[in-house]
């Protein structure tokens, strides 16, 4: 058992709580992981303590809704979330519940919790682990079952089917068929979740696991419709595209390219999303230079140099190279990682500024620009290298103006 790896914060606030006679355990999804002997993101800690106990044992701890009983306690950078045992009533909104009843019994915590893979408690002293829910059997089948009668459970927090699919994804897990069946039918109902919460969990099925798989759940149980309407039915060819996609939230403007590639409105689909602005610039970007790799070699160097330097270049040649292996379409014959290596022929050094146009007795306004660009296209062309070359241009292009 892997217990050393669980951060020494948790197991420290476990220790202390049972040392001031309160039942305390690992909870959730940092059991899961170290059962399966993943890295865990984070621990929680489940115990028998009232907030107020918690917030006495761990003073500087501060309360994340004391309604819900959760108590944030903080060792530097590691935060962990000691929670009453409680059991959840009336989810009326269909994500929160209305109230919570505190708890004793570690097992009405675990009933209340998502997937049986992720109800599992341990004593991190023994390593015994209290399974409630069946989630070890599930865990060593790889299956996300819902804790419970999937119906009830998905229609109390309907949330909890985008997880099914993210811990899915992430795991290589498959969904259990009645959990599956359940999404299903409730799949319309995420139109009443708050579609920041929904981008959050697309976000981290894309980027969390195998995002193909992720898609794939999606689509098959009905929830890509609902999210992603313009990616439904999912086509082969975006399937293909997102083959063997690397993991890592950078990689979400990528994904979501691929996923819009055929969108009518992609800009439409990624305001709908709550993508944030920089996301939805890259995603744009994406999509609108992706056939231009096919003109490479027809560009000037200007042009070239121009594309080769666009930010986040090796996410546009990633979509390239996917495309041409989705499609059958030819690589661009270019040699880009020499191109890579020549940084500064790519960002050649600037010549010239607005100072020196002032010098000339212009006037500043959009021709600064102008001017200036045309100075940095002849540098990129090698036409010009020399601050004095670049004065002789800005001037004679100056006198053919007037
Ligand atoms: P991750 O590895 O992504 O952090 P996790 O399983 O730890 O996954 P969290 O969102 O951190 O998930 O939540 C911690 C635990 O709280 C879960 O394992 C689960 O037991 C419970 N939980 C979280 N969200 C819900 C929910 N919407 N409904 C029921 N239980 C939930
Ligand atoms: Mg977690």
């Amino acid at each position: 058992m892997a217990i050393s790896t669980a951060p020494v914060l948790a197991l420290r606030i476990v220790h202390e709580l049972r040392g001031a006679g309160h039942t305390a355990y690992l909870v959730g999804g940092g059991v899961r992981d170290l059962l399966l002997n993943r890295p865990a993101k984070d621990f929680d800690v489940a115990t028998s303590a009232r907030p107020e106990a918690v917030l006495a044992l761990f003073p500087g701890a501060g309360q994340v809704g004391a309604h819900f009983g959760v108590v944030l306690v903080q060792d530097g950078a590691t935060t962990v979330e000691v929670a009453t045992f409680r059991s959840d009533h009336a989810y009326l909104d269909g994500r929160r519940p209305e109230s919570v009843t505190f708890e004793t019994d570690p097992r009405q915590d675990a009933l209340r919790r998502d997937f049986t893979i992720n109800a599992m408690m341990m004593d991190p002293a023994s390593g015994a682990v209290l399974d409630f829910a069946g989630g070890r059997a599930d865990l060593a089948a790889g299956i996300v079952r819902a804790a419970g009668d999937a119906l009830v459970r998905f229609g109390e927090d309907h949330l909890r089917m985008l997880r099914a699919v993210r811990f899915a994804a992430r795991l290589g897990f498959s969904i259990e068929p009645d959990t599956l069946a359940a999404i299903q039918a409730l799949a319309p109902r995420l139109q009443q979740i708050a579609a920041e919460r929904v981008h959050d969990e697309l976000a981290r099925i894309l980027t969390e696991g195998s995002a193909r798989r992720g898609v794939e759940l999606l689509d098959s149980s009905g929830l890509l419709t609902q999210v992603l309407p313009e990616t439904a039915p999912l086509s082969s060819l975006t399937a293909h595209l997102l083959q063997d996609f690397p993991t890592g939230a950078d990689r979400l403007p990528l994904a979501l390219a691929i996923l819009l590639h055929a969108a009518v409105d992609p800009a439409l689909a990624l305001t709908r999303l709550r993508c944030s602005r920089e996301v939805a610039d890259r995603v744009t970007a994406l999509l609108a230079h992706r056939a231009r790799f096919a003109e490479l070699p027809a560009m000037g160097r200007a042009g070239r140099k121009r594309f080769l330097r666009m930010p986040h270049f090796d996410d546009h040649l990633e979509l390239h190279r996917r495309w041409c292996a989705a499609t059958g379409a030819p690589l661009a014959a270019y040699d880009f990682a020499a191109a890579h290596l020549q940084q500064d022929e790519l960002f050649p050094p600037r010549l010239v500024t607005g100072d020196d146009l002032l010098a000339m007795g212009l006037a500043q306004g959009p021709r600064f620009k102008e001017l200036l660009e045309a100075v940095e296209t002849e540098q990129l062309e090698e036409r010009l290298a020399t601050r004095g070359e670049a004065l002789e241009f800005l001037a004679r292009r100056h006198r053919e103006v007037i």
